[in-house]
């Protein structure tokens, strides 16, 4: 039986650089990791498949017998993201299977571990796009017509069939819980040094909204200030009344994407694109938030004598855990704490079809989606020992 830290350290390496992670979905890296998890599951005698969607599948038991219980994350990371978020729950996965076998524990229940495919939407673009194909929560023709920043077409990247992709009815109606432990996104745990692992309440509702600013592209020598139409101070504006506007809320507001135009130095821009992230506890909140934002700029624009356009790009409503699994699992590891996230995640796209819970390790620099997110070995120890506790629960009883 491998230890934590020596399988952690044989997947560790695939895609790392210096600035993190770049594991994009289907590249070099994305598919060596999911090669490793092919011959890690094969070496515990596990079936493995992969789906019309792209989502590999390792079986223990019959994989079409039904009420099954699956586990498992993503091996996708955000450009330069840390190495935990997402593999962190496929090797936990791995080894709480391991961790039955040294119990003597036989599942009575097909066990599955799954890495989804594109769970970040770094490379087309759509957030967890591997577990709304299969739920059916996405149009198959709109998942078939994504391009990368390249130009390649979905369906070329995947190597998959077109007209394979979409729902799996069939295959979604086997699962018979969903559990996924994942990395936690922030301090919450960290604050309680008693609590290694905790359990997720709800994923707060949230969304990314696409605003456009155009103004006049003019000199910035000849042209004076008063005659100025300057759509880059809108858009700075805009990243100030955010960011007031989430704090007055306890919400999270980000613009961590922008795009110029023309972008040069010695140019007043004629048009600046920029993405609001934007997450809440709850619906009322968030509406009021993005309300509050939009109706800030659309003032000021006037002022700057420039235009400004709002398109909402996806929207996210609050998810929340089958209360029945989530009240069990966290008795069963001993009142683990139960917390929110703001982060979406595979989970949340199968909570609305399946009984689903999610496990918290946690992460002392409370960072992620960049190089400084970290777990220590003796947590993530502890995460295996919960998700071990937690199939033994639900497959073996
Ligand atoms: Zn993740």
């Amino acid at each position: 039986m491998a230890d934590f830290p020596s399988l952690w350290a044989s997947l560790a390496p695939i895609g790392r650089s210096p600035g993190g992670y770049y594991r994009w979905a289907w590249s070099d890296a994305e598919r060596a990791c999911r090669l490793w998890f092919t011959e890690q599951a094969q070496a515990r005698g596990l079936s493995v498949e992969t789906d019309g969607n792209g989502n590999t599948w390792a079986w223990l038991g019959d994989a079409g017998g039904g009420n099954a219980v699956v586990t498992g994350s993503h091996f996708d990371s955000v450009p330069g993201g840390g190495g935990f978020d997402g593999p962190l729950g496929i090797v936990s996965a791995l080894l709480a299977l391991d961790v039955l076998k040294e119990r003597g524990e036989t599942p009575v229940r097909p066990v599955g571990i799954v890495a989804f495919a594109e769970e970040e939407g770094s490379r087309f673009g759509v957030a967890c796009l591997g577990s709304r194909l299969l739920c059916g929560d996405i149009d198959p023709a709109r998942a078939a017509a994504l391009r990368d920043r390249d130009g390649v077409p979905l369906p070329e990247a995947a190597g998959l069939d077109p007209t394979g992709l979409g729902p799996d009815p069939k295959r979604l109606a086997g699962i018979g819980a969903f559990v996924e432990l994942h990395i936690e996104q922030g301090r919450a745990l960290a604050a309680d040094p008693g609590a290694p692992v905790g359990v997720a309440s709800a994923i707060w509702p949230h969304g990314r909204w696409r605003l456009d600013f155009t103004g006049a592209g003019d000199h910035a020598g000849t042209t004076r200030m008063a005659d100025r139409r300057d759509p880059m101070l809108t858009f700075a504006y805009t990243v100030l009344a955010a960011n007031k506007a989430a704090r007055l809320r306890d919400a999270h507001a980000t613009v961590g994407r922008v795009s110029v135009s023309p972008n040069a130095t010695n140019a007043i821009p004629a048009a600046v694109t920029a993405w609001l992230d934007a997450r809440a506890a709850d619906r009322s909140t968030l509406d009021g938030l993005v309300d509050d934002v939009l109706a800030k700029v659309a003032e000021r624009a006037a002022r700057d004598r420039t235009a400004v356009s709002a398109t909402v790009e996806s929207l996210s409503p609050e998810t929340t855990f089958d209360h029945g699994l989530r009240d069990r699992i966290a008795a069963l590891l001993g009142g683990a704490p139960v917390l929110p996230t703001g982060a979406g995640h595979d989970a949340g796209v199968l909570a609305a079809h399946v009984p689903t819970a999610m496990l918290f390790v946690r992460n002392p620099t409370g960072v992620s989606h960049a190089p400084g997110e970290s777990a220590t070995d003796e947590d993530c120890a502890a995460g295996v020992a919960a998700l071990a506790d937690v199939l033994t629960e639900l497959a073996c009883r």
